[in-house]
């Protein structure tokens, strides 16, 4: 149901492979404290000097890991960020009002908070001369015209989240183009992993609390709807490919190049929890994307980039984690 299977030997090789050295850098990462953030923070902790800068609106003190520096405060405050930027020379901006439902309901939050906050790091980032990682989303896609979704494919976001992720999206392309900065965003698809947020109503999260609570899980909807499910340590591992690579100013999707049905997501679910929860389906959410791929031809031929987590070995070490398994 997703990506072929490796033996162990070949996974950690390849991982060993693809994961370049960063090290000896003075990193900043905003939304450190949050889910994809921490385990940004926690691989490059090691070798580097570590600055997160984070309101703590969502992530938590606890998931930064020991060694880096916490910053708490507000990518809105252009001071906060300057001096958090300081002296960096590498920066990967997760920092985000990320959920949808909210940008809907407060698009002019969204609006501050997931663009207008991004212009005034590009700008600081100008005057470090730091390379700036950013995190876009597959939500500029809206809903793609057909599947897997290439990155020159149409943009016609649905959300105001979505908006502010292409203004982002765009900004960075535009500030490598006109002023030479080395930028590069990068379009994440659906990620889960170990520490998501769970305000951030993530259907992997849901599913898993739904079984915790011994079901039903609830699909929205006939459950044929697909998305690509990319686990964290992926998107670390893009992360530091795009930090990097010589091939800036251009975006790349991140995700497996594969896809499930949210049915076959739910059985999996149900599957690696050892759960006897059943599985029952309410009306669909308006407006939901039937479809969702990336196509990662481009970060795997330009960055080296290759997905080394299967959607079942995520959900099992995820079950695993939250003692859902025996
Ligand atoms: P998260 O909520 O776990 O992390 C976001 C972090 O940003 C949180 O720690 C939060 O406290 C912090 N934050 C929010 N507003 C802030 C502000 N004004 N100032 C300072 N810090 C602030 O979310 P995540 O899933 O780790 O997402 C990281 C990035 O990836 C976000 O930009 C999100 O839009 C993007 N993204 C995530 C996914 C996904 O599936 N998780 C998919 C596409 C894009």
């Amino acid at each position: 149901m997703n990506d072929a299977d490796t033996d162990d030997s070949d996974r950690s090789a390849g991982r060993a492979d693809r994961t370049p050295d960063v090290s000896n850098r003075t990193v900043l990462i905003t939304g450190g404290a949050g889910f994809i953030g921490s385990h940004l923070a926690e691989a490059l902790v090691e070798d580097n000097e570590v600055r997160v800068l984070d309101d703590l609106s969502g992530g938590a003190r606890d998931h930064v890991p020991a060694g880096a520096d916490l910053v708490e405060g507000d990518i809105r405050d252009s001071e906060t960020v300057a001096d958090a930027m300081d002296g960096a020379d590498l920066v990967f901006h997760e920092a985000a009002l990320v959920s949808v439902e909210e940008s809907v309901e407060d698009p002019q939050r969204s609006n501050r908070i997931n663009a207008a906050a991004t212009v005034d790091l590009l700008e600081r980032a100008r005057e470090e001369d730091a390379r700036v990682v950013l995190a876009s989303s597959a939500a500029i896609y809206g809903h793609p015209d057909s599947v897997p979704v290439a990155e020159a494919d149409s943009k016609d976001p649905t959300s105001p989240y979505g908006i502010d992720k292409l203004t982002l999206d765009h900004y960075a392309r535009r500030y490598h183009d006109l002023y030479g900065l080395e930028t590069v965003p990068l379009r994440y698809f659906n990620v889960y992993g170990p520490r998501q947020n769970p305000e951030y109503s993530a259907v992997v999260n849901v599913f898993f609390q739904q079984a915790a609570d011994g079901g039903p899980l609830t699909i929205e909807g006939d459950g044929g709807q697909t998305r690509d499910f990319v686990h964290v340590r992926d998107v670390v591992q893009a992360n530091l490919l795009a930090a990097t690579t010589d091939r800036v100013g251009q975006p790349f999707n991140v995700g497996t190049g594969t896809s499930v049905t949210i049915s076959e997501l739910a059985e999996t679910v149900v599957e690696v929890t050892d759960s006897d929860a059943e599985i029952t389906h309410v009306d669909p959410r308006p407006g939901d994307i039937r479809h969702s791929e990336a196509d990662v031809s481009a970060i795997r031929e330009e960055l080296g980039y290759e997905p080394t987590v299967s959607l079942e070995e995520g959900l099992r070490e995820l079950a695993e984690a939250k003692g859902l398994s025996d």
